[in-house]
């Protein structure tokens, strides 16, 4: 096993010992640098995380490596440095390495916007400060549609308040899967209320929320941050499923109290409702729910389609010559169906294709480019039991019959038409699909499929009946 293969295998033992969800706000951004000399080397993006998985999963993370590979000995950690062009040359292995190095610096921060570096820097350092605002998101470039209406109204409202004014609910809880927009609006809330100058609005991941809590219990500043949570007149917090931990749970319950006590306003983002937070105490869970809980839902095309647009203008700002011709971005707004984070991601690859090529976009090269993107409907899967079904009801014949050794025209052909579906519709093998009807040999099985194949190309009675067979198959 090469030391690729067994990264894999730690990952996977990790997650299962720490559940997906510490998993996902934690390891997902690890990699592997090197293994040598009785140790693993690993990076993460920024500080924060390096000091956490430090002190909070050093011993899993060896065991999990040692479990693999005994003769390990110490695992590493080092923060990687923020420009890693690694992503970006994934993404774009065909751009000849020469010309990605000559534009990639200038291409990675386009990208980026901002928010690699100072998600990587400035405010890790401290733990007591803010988490990072992303300029980008903003009420300005929020769109409003169906889904996201109640939820983008109850934001303006909350960040237009001013202190002293009544709060009209409380806290403002606003859930939706992901890359629905929820860190976007959060971030509007705290951007806007600040610059009216009115109201001091900290945001705070919980992931942050939890570190600045620890790092506070350890330096014996644990006042100190209360003071500073207790001081502010908007306290925003973004992906409350990743609070974790008795004590900082205990710790955020009485933050939300005092703050909403005292009248200040609390907004939440999280990916479900209160009543789904499970690891939380059915008291915060009903503090949570007694204020205004909103669900952002789906993104439907329209939506997509204007985020697209403003994407587009977003980046023409600094990329004069960027254009994105309409039916590219109809494309992109009906195959990706997503997130908004694949339709941001669609936008940069193009970007990068064309700044990088100097080539102007296409439908072709966007069809190219975003390929990955775009999901694909997960086919039905087919069973052989329902095939057999199917068509013995349609043949009036019995499921036996197909089974059956009998060789009568009337089964024959029936069986010969259910084989070559299972072939067709199916991943079994020829041997498989054998022994499910009644033990026969494979090349029985090819000689169907052979036969139906040449049948439906001249018969079209034939070819309607199994055109509709595999029709009510797939419904
Ligand atoms: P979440 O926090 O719900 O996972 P984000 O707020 O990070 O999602 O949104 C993901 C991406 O989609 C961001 O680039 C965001 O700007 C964009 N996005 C989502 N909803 C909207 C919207 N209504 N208007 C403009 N951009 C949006
Ligand atoms: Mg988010």
């Amino acid at each position: 096993m090469n030391d690729d293969e067994c990264w894999t295998r730690v990952k996977g033992r990790l997650r299962s010992n720490v559940g997906e969800d510490v998993y996902s706000s934690w390891f997902a951004r690890m990699d592997l640098e090197s293994v040598s000399e009785g140790a693993a080397h690993m990076s993460v993006p920024t500080r924060f995380l390096k000091s956490w998985i430090q002190s909070h999963y050093a011993d899993r993370v060896l065991s999990c490596w040692q479990a693999e590979m005994p003769t390990l000995q110490r695992v590493d950690l080092t923060v990687r440095t923020p420009m890693r062009p690694a992503a970006l040359t994934k993404d774009n292995n065909k751009v000849p390495v020469e010309e990605l190095r000559i534009d990639r610096n200038n291409i990675s921060r386009t990208l980026n916007g901002g928010r690699g570096n100072s998600t990587g820097t400035t405010a890790d350092a401290d733990a007591l400060g803010p988490s990072p605002l992303d300029p980008r998101l903003t009420f300005e470039s929020f769109v409003v549609g169906r889904s996201n209406t109640l939820a983008h109204a109850a934001a303006k409202q909350v960040a237009e308040g001013r202190r002293g004014d009544p709060v009209m609910f409380n806290p403002l809880y606003i859930h939706a899967g992901v890359g629905l927009g929820k860190t976007h609006l959060l971030q509007a809330v705290t951007f806007s209320g600040n610059a009216s100058g009115q109201r001091k609005v900290l945001y705070l991941t919980a992931e942050k929320f939890m570190y600045g809590f620890v790092q506070a219990l350890k330096s014996q500043t644990a006042l100190a941050f209360k003071e500073t949570l207790r001081g502010i007149d908007v306290l925003v917090i973004d992906d409350l499923q990743f609070l974790q931990g008795k004590s900082t749970q205990a710790e955020f319950c009485h933050t939300l109290n005092a703050l909403i006590d005292s009248g200040r306003q609390v907004v939440i983002a999280a990916d479900r409702p209160p009543s789904d937070l499970e690891s939380l105490d059915d008291r915060v869970r009903s503090r949570l729910a007694g204020g205004l809980v909103v669900e952002m839902g789906s993104l439907g095309e329209e939506l997509r389609l204007e985020i697209l647009k403003s994407r587009v203008a977003a980046v023409r700002v600094h990329h004069h010559g960027f254009d994105v011709p309409h039916a590219v971005l109809e494309y992109l707004a009906k195959s990706i169906t997503h997130n908004g984070r694949d339709l941001e991601g669609a936008i940069n690859r193009l970007l990068a294709h064309n700044t990088l090529s100097g080539q102007p976009i296409t439908l072709e090269m966007a069809e190219r480019e975003v390929r990955d993107l775009i999901r694909p409907q997960e086919p039905k899967r087919v069973k052989i039991e329902d095939i057999q079904r199917v068509v013995a009801r349609q043949y009036n014949v019995s499921r036996s019959d197909l089974l059956s050794s009998r060789r009568t025209a009337n089964v024959v052909r029936p069986r010969q038409v259910a084989m070559y579906l299972s072939k067709t519709l199916t991943l079994r093998s020829l041997p498989e699909i054998g022994r499910r009807f009644g033990g026969r040999d494979h090349t029985t099985v090819l000689h169907a499929v052979r036969k139906i194949e040449a049948l439906v190309g001249k018969d079209p009675v034939l070819a309607d009946e199994v055109e509709l067979l595999k029709r009510q198959l797939q419904e």
